[in-house]
């Protein structure tokens, strides 16, 4: 792999203290010592396939295509995965990369609790002690998480800080990286943060568009008009898109949560709403959080930042980023689980909620894909206490 500055025009970077700084800095020269070594990638490639599942299939969803009426609606199915969504990619690859680097001893930190179940999953594969840093508010909000992750035998600590949520949790897993730097290794569960954690995300999760691109080829005989992912930190966008960022001719849409509206206060669309700026340690498009309640209905997007790449991708036009609001995403939800008989997670449906909606205008000759990052068993209870009619 070509090596890299870590800034994505004006974005990324890596605004952290001298300490930290050097720790990034072995992280980083692991990161391209192993990522093309050939017994890495083949350790990687036996775990994805026997571990995973991969790779996961491209379906044609029939139904919702002739639904929406126009454009044809492939999904890349991340929700067949081990543990239900595109996380465990990324977790199952730092995880390997921390055992090359003789670090047995992980730690990361996790808001809606998904990041650190993938984490603490690879911990157990990979006997390593885990430790997951979890705002005190969120351990109570998702306890059947922290219940999954006391199961999979990690120490879940939360933290009562500050808001007592995501960001004071991102603040401690911090600390504790470069207090134990020589024995630990910090699992980031987002393309976001510093160099060089956005490429290393990239670089695991990228195995979805290489697995799509080579699928619509052997099914339809070329490329897809559009691909489509939600996005929250961006890693399962980014995945899917990077492997096709030269094919000019494929338009990349991510889709942001809108919450309660777009204008309403309550949302989390970094891109669509928000400034550049700093936080958590690199350059993005960010929301102000006095200004704006960082809010979605899909606990996975609730991020106030995103990804430095597509902050990018959103200035050089090369990608288009919308957004969805809670309703429209909630429609989403139960119109796939009816249709095709496939529940998605509430963050995908966000994707579908637009792609029905993009799919509707085009003629029947266009290719959509959407991302599926995970499937929507772990919001079933959240949909239930919230009294819906069917
Ligand atoms: C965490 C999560 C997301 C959002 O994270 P990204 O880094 O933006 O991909 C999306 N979908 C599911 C199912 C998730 O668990």
């Amino acid at each position: 792999m070509k090596r890299f500055n870590g800034y994505f025009g004006e974005y990324g970077g890596s605004y952290v203290p001298e300490d930290l700084k050097e720790v990034l800095k072995e992280l980083e020269e692991n990161f391209y010592k192993y990522v093309d070594d050939k017994d890495f990638k083949e350790e990687l490639n036996y775990y994805f396939k026997d571990y995973v599942g991969r790779e996961s299939p491209l379906y044609y969803a029939e139904k919702l295509t002739k639904y929406a009426g126009g454009a044809k609606i492939y999904l890349k199915r991340e929700d067949l995965n081990h543990t239900g969504a595109h996380k465990i990619n990324n977790a199952i690859g730092q995880a390997l990369l921390a055992k090359r680097m003789g670090k047995n001893r992980i730690i990361a930190e996790t808001g809606a609790g998904q990041h650190g179940v993938a984490t603490a999953t690879v911990c157990a594969l990979f006997d390593m002690d885990c430790t997951v840093y979890m705002g005190a508010v969120d351990v109570k909000r998702q306890e059947h998480n922290v219940f999954r992750m006391e199961l999979l035998g990690a120490n879940v600590v939360p933290v009562r800080e500050g808001n007592a949520t995501l960001k004071e949790a991102v603040d401690k897993a911090l600390e504790d990286f470069v207090k134990n730097a020589h024995n630990t290794f910090y699992l980031l569960g987002s393309a976001v943060g510093p160099h060089p954690y956005p490429i290393i995300v990239r670089e695991f999760q990228s195995i979805i568009g290489k697995e799509a691109r080579k699928q619509i080829l052997e099914k339809e005989n070329r490329l897809p008009d559009y691909l489509i992912a939600c996005v929250g930190g961006g890693s399962n966008a980014i995945g899917l898109f990077h492997p096709f960022v030269n094919d000019k001719e494929v338009k990349f849409i991510g889709v942001e949560p809108a919450g309660k509206g777009i204008d309403s206060g309550y949302h989390a669309a970094s891109i669509s709403k928000g400034k550049p700026d700093i936080i958590h340690g690199f350059k993005c498009y960010t929301l102000d959080e006095k200004e704006t309640n960082i809010h979605s209905i899909a606990a996975g997007l609730d991020y106030p930042g995103v990804g430095p790449e597509h902050s990018y991708y959103k200035d050089i036009k090369r990608a288009e980023y919308v957004s969805v609001t809670d309703k429209e995403a909630l429609d989403a939800f139960y119109k796939l689980s009816k249709l095709e008989g496939i529940i998605p997670a509430l963050e995908s449906a966000h994707g579908i909620a637009y792609g029905i909606k993009l799919a509707s205008t085009l003629p029947k000759d266009k290719i959509i894909i959407i991302n599926l990052s995970g499937r929507g068993d772990k919001d079933i209870n959240q949909i239930m206490d919230m009294g819906n009619i069917i």
